[in-house]
């Protein structure tokens, strides 16, 4: 979705939010009066469940070639090593590390709140029944992998094959091989390799964004299949959902983000809040960190001070790969429909999953839902239902406009703070027309 396309019509979020509820309440009215009637079943299996699904398959589609390029440009941004090494390395610490937290912060909450508990153990097998034969199928036999076999896998033995079978972190993995081989060997011919890796992402953020103008349909339909089976319960689990992001979020963004700035960037809160209000305002209304770059880019050189040189470098790059309010988002969107699925997750899949978000933050791009395939990929991996996706969905956008602010924050944060490792302001601007590219 494009900020034009959101400006034609009416809103897309609001069309989700009417998708939303349309279906709920169809569904729910389904489970109350005819929840017994064969044609029900019928409506259910040859109508809603597919149109959810033809949406859910078109995410799919697109995880692989968005990952690779979008990792393969983030790691050629970091490592030019002309210019911007140190930098980059700072910048590659700050993401890494902020972005941990930030998912640590996502997983204890989960952990505490435990907003997907309580659904009736009987449904959710059969929920998990209906749909695990597709999500095994997509992520291969996974079950029984633990300890040095999980550090082993992050190897691929053939990375087309772990593409075909949808693993996610191989094929991260190789494609921060593939970046960083691509940085080291400054040719002509890797140079036009890059322009094409760029080129598959832009047109992937092309296709998300028509893919995501399908949601509003996908919305009506997956939450009438969900309602109209589970009917009224699973509305107070999707609020305790959305209550426990928002207080992760709040979490890192009010405490985690103040705190990083007050002891290595030597600013206040207040400053750094009262300055960055007009990127912050415009992630809020746009969900999109890469709309929202050049106001990020404006504000930080000129409200906080930061040299531009630092400013342009951190802030592009992590309009799509520091994003640590996706990656908090993508670990409780998880352990939220794991618990909610009945899927046991122990602790060395939960330290999987945090790493598979550190890479998620990266390779998710900074578009409005553009977490999504992220998200579908990992459930499916630990064989959690992708279909889950259409509980979240009908709240999304809120989530959405919430946790690219915290994307945005952190971004700005981490340029103050490299900036005054820097040594803060230098004179050294350059001009705006030679940004990186990772736009
Ligand atoms: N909308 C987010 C961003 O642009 C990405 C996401 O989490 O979907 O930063």
């Amino acid at each position: 979705m494009t900020p034009t396309s959101e400006t034609r019509g009416m809103p897309l979020h609001t069309k989700m939010l009417i998708g939303f509820v349309v279906g709920t309440l169809a569904g729910l009215a389904a489970n109350f009066m005819v929840a017994d009637a064969p044609w029900l079943d019928g409506l259910i299996t040859y109508v809603t469940d597919p149109v959810g699904q033809l949406f859910l398959r078109l995410l799919f589609m697109l995880v692989i070639p968005l990952v690779f390029s979008a990792l393969v440009l983030g790691v050629v941004e970091i490592g030019d090593p002309a210019s911007l090494g140190r930098i980059g390395v700072k910048t590659l610490v700050w993401i890494v590390a902020v972005t941990t937290m930030a998912v640590t912060i996502g997983l204890v909450a989960v952990n505490v709140f435990q907003p997907g508990q309580g659904i009736d153990p009987l449904v959710a097998e059969t929920l998990l029944s209906q749909s695990s034969e597709r999500a095994t199928e997509i992520a291969g036999a996974r079950e029984g992998v633990s300890g040095i076999q999980i550090l082993l896998n992050i190897v691929p033995r053939n990375p087309i094959q772990a593409a075909t079978e949808g693993d996610l972190i191989a094929v991260m993995f190789f494609a921060l091989m593939f970046g960083i081989a691509a940085t080291a060997l400054r040719t002509p011919g890797t140079r036009s390799f890059v322009d094409a890796v760029q080129g598959v992402y832009d047109i992937c953020l092309k296709l998300i964004g028509w893919v995501i103008a399908l949601a509003p349909y996908a919305v009506t339909a997956l939450l009438f299949s969900i309602t109209a089976r589970l009917g009224v319960d699973v509305l107070v689990q999707l609020a305790r959902f959305v209550g426990t992001v928002i207080v992760a979020l709040g979490v890192h963004f009010f405490i985690v983000i103040p705190i990083l700035l007050w002891i290595f960037g030597r600013m206040s809160p207040k400053t750094f809040f009262r300055g960055a209000q007009p990127a912050l305002l415009t992630a809020f209304s746009t969900s999109s960190s890469s709309a929202t770059l050049p106001t990020t880019l404006k504000v930080t050189e000129e409200n906080l001070g930061v040299p531009r040189r630092v400013a342009r470098f951190v802030c592009t790059l992590g309009a799509t790969a520091n994003m640590n309010g996706t990656a908090l988002f993508e670990g409780i969107t998880v352990l939220f429909l794991a618990q909610f699925f009945g899927v046991e997750l122990g602790m060395g899949q939960q330290v999987l999953i945090l790493m598979l978000c550190i890479l998620g933050g990266i390779g998710a791009a900074g578009v409005p839902g553009g977490s999504l395939p992220v998200i579908a990929m990992i459930l499916a991996m630990f064989g959690i239902p992708p279909e889950g996706i259409g509980l979240i969905l009908g709240v999304d956008r809120l989530l959405d406009m919430c946790r690219t602010v915290v994307n945005i924050g952190g971004d700005m944060a981490g340029s103050v703070v490299i900036g005054r490792s820097e040594g803060g302001h230098e004179g050294d601007a350059a001009p705006v027309d030679e940004m990186p590219r990772t736009v």
